[in-house]
C-alpha cells in the first residue's frame, strides 16, 4: 500500500498520510530514546516487534469493546490507523511503584499500590512531559470534565485487559502509558486509545524472576533490548512468521 506524504516524525515512529482521508500510516522505527532523548540508540528489530505487539494489544482491546485508532497492520513496520487529534496528555496507570513515582515519592520499586493510580503528564518534550493535575487540564482546556471521565474509564479498562493478558504469560504489568485521541463521526467526537502499546510504553517484569522485559533494559543498560521484547512477543505467540525463536526478520 503506497503511503502518502510524511506528516510527522517522532522519536520512535513516523506518521504518513494514509490511502484514504482520515487514515494514517504509522511506521515503527528502530530508534530508542530515553531521558527525553538524552540517551539514544538504534536497536535492530525493535520497530518490527513493537508494530506486532501494538497490533496484538490494540486488536485485543477492540475485541473487548475498548475503542482504539488501530485499523490493520500493513507490513512488518507499518500499520494503518485512524487519524485522530491527540489529547496532549500522557495517561499513566501504575499498579506497582517504579520509575518516576518511586523517585518522586520515595517508594521502593516493586511495592504493590493499594489500587491502580492514574497520573497525567502534559505532552511537551521541551518541558520534559511534566506531571499535571486535573485542575491544570481543566484550566488550560486540554480536556473537558466529560473527556476526563471517559479517559479514566478507558485507562482502567486498558489496565484490566493488559494486566490480565500479561499475567496469563507470567508477566507483571507494573505500569504503562497510553495516549488518547479524538475521532469525529459527524457531529460526535469519540475518544480512542491511540499511539502505541508496546514494551516501549509499559513496565513488564517476569513474575518468577523479576527480569525486566521493557524499555528499562535500555534506560538502565540491563542487556539486549530486542531479546527482552522478543521474549514478550514469544510468550504471547506473536513472533513474526518464519523467524527463529529470538530474532525478528528485518524488512522494510
Ligand atoms: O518514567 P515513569 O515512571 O513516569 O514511566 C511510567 C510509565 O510510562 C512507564 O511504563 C514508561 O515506559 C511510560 N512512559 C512512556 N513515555 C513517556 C513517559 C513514560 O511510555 N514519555
Amino acid at each position: 500500500m503506497a503511503r502518502g506524504k510524511k506528516i510527522y516524525e517522532g522519536k520512535a515512529k513516523i506518521l504518513f498520510e494514509g490511502p484514504e482521508p482520515g487514515t494514517i500510516v504509522q511506521y515503527f522505527k528502530d530508534d530508542a530514546t530515553a531521558f527525553n532523548a538524552e540517551k539514544k540508540d538504534v536497536i535492530d528489530g525493535k520497530g518490527v516487534l513493537n508494530n506486532r505487539l501494538s497490533e496484538y494489544f490494540m486488536t485485543g482491546l477492540g475485541q473487548i469493546g475498548v475503542p482504539t485508532h488501530f485499523m490493520k497492520r500493513l507490513n512488518m513496520r507499518e500499520q494503518l490507523v485512524r487519524n485522530c487529534d491527540i489529547i496532549p496528555l500522557e495517561v499513566i496507570v501504575r499498579n506497582f511503584a517504579a520509575g518516576s513515582m518511586s523517585k518522586r515519592l520515595g517508594i521502593e520499586e516493586g511495592t504493590q499500590l493499594p489500587r491502580p493510580i492514574v497520573e497525567y503528564c502534559f505532552k511537551d518534550d521541551s518541558l520534559g512531559d511534566p506531571l499535571v493535575s486535573e485542575e491544570h487540564i481543566a484550566a488550560f482546556g486540554w480536556a473537558s470534565q466529560q473527556d476526563m471521565d471517559d479517559i479514566l474509564g478507558l485507562a482502567l479498562r486498558v489496565n484490566d485487559y493488559l494486566s490480565g493478558v500479561m499475567y496469563g504469560v507470567g508477566i507483571r504489568l507494573v505500569d504503562f502509558k497510553i495516549e488518547i485521541g479524538r475521532v469525529y463521526e459527524g457531529d460526535f467526537q469519540r475518544l480512542v486509545v491511540a499511539d502505541e502499546i508496546s514494551p516501549d510504553s509499559c513496565r513488564l517484569w517476569d513474575i518468577e524472576t523479576g527480569r525486566k522485559l521493557d524499555k528499562d533494559v535500555f534506560r538502565r543498560d540491563l542487556g539486549n533490548l530486542t531479546d527482552a521484547y522478543a521474549e514478550v512477543a514469544r510468550r504471547l505467540g506473536v513472533m513474526p512468521k518464519g523467524t527463529g525463536p529470538q530474532k525478528p526478520t528485518l524488512v522494510n
